[in-house]
């Protein structure tokens, strides 16, 4: 199982799942089709699922155009069905989700908004957190409270600490921008700076992370308390 990185719309990321033995793949929140049709044209893929992290259009945009195209079913929770157009397979909090070799487990992480959910690949130790988790950083708070945010993360931060972070924006460099304001002597922090510049630098995603190096580095993983999360949040939100 490999991972491809599709840059879409201004800063969003998409994310293919290739299952090489059987040449089928998942496409997680295609913000628009036209890259994910590039990437695939004249290889022998099919595209057979379309994962939804939550119903903003910069993750769903490409979701219909795909469809038709490759016949994929799209794939979302229940609750958000009304939401996101054309749902075909529809999700519970805590189910294992399996088809072909692929199996994934469904957490939902309230806050970003109120029906978002993440994709947990435990058993190729990747999880895709669309706008809850980004890497040095973590979603504004849209539908939901600074309660139901905390929890969400603390969620995805009880993961293994060698999962991979395939989330939904490239907004590592701005968002180290606040984190080194805010922990100014974390060295684990710096280093990760400099090596997010270089990749930057070099045309490169600075995706995947890991849960390690957010709970080394990520400000909103590294507080332990909901008063000091809802400070920070707000703080970031004007930063
Ligand atoms: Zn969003
Ligand atoms: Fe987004």
């Amino acid at each position: 199982m490999r991972v491809e990185i599709i840059p879409c719309l201004e800063d969003n990321y998409s994310y293919l799942i290739i299952d090489g033995k059987t040449n089928s793949a998942c496409v997680v929140d295609p913000g628009e089709s036209s890259p994910i049709i590039n990437y695939l044209k004249n290889k022998d893929i099919n595209l057979k699922y379309i994962l939804n992290t939550h119903h903003h259009y910069d993750h769903i945009g490409g979701n219909k155009d795909l469809k038709k195209k490759f016949r994929s079913k799209v794939v979302g929770y229940k609750r958000d069905k009304n939401r996101i157009p054309e749902m075909d397979i529809l999700l519970e909090d805590g189910q294992l989700w399996k088809a072909e070799n692929f199996i994934a487990k469904i957490f939902h992480v309230p806050g970003h908004t109120s029906n978002h959910i993440c994709f947990h690949f435990f058993r190729d130790k990747f999880v895709f957190t669309g706008d809850t988790l980004f890497s040095l950083g973590c979603g504004r708070i849209f539908e939901g409270t600074n309660q139901e945010m905390f929890n969400s993360l603390r969620k995805i931060k009880s993961l293994p600490k060698e999962t991979k972070i395939y989330c939904g924006h490239e907004y590592t460099l701005n968002n180290s921008k606040f984190c080194i304001a805010h922990d100014p002597n974390n060295l684990y922090l710096k280093n990760r700076i400099e090596n997010i510049k270089q990749l930057i630098k070099n045309g490169l995603p600075t995706i995947p992370s890991t849960i390690k190096d957010e709970l080394d580095c990520n400000i909103f993983l590294r507080l332990d308390d909901l008063e000091s999360f809802t400070k920070l949040r707000d703080l970031k939100d004007n930063f």
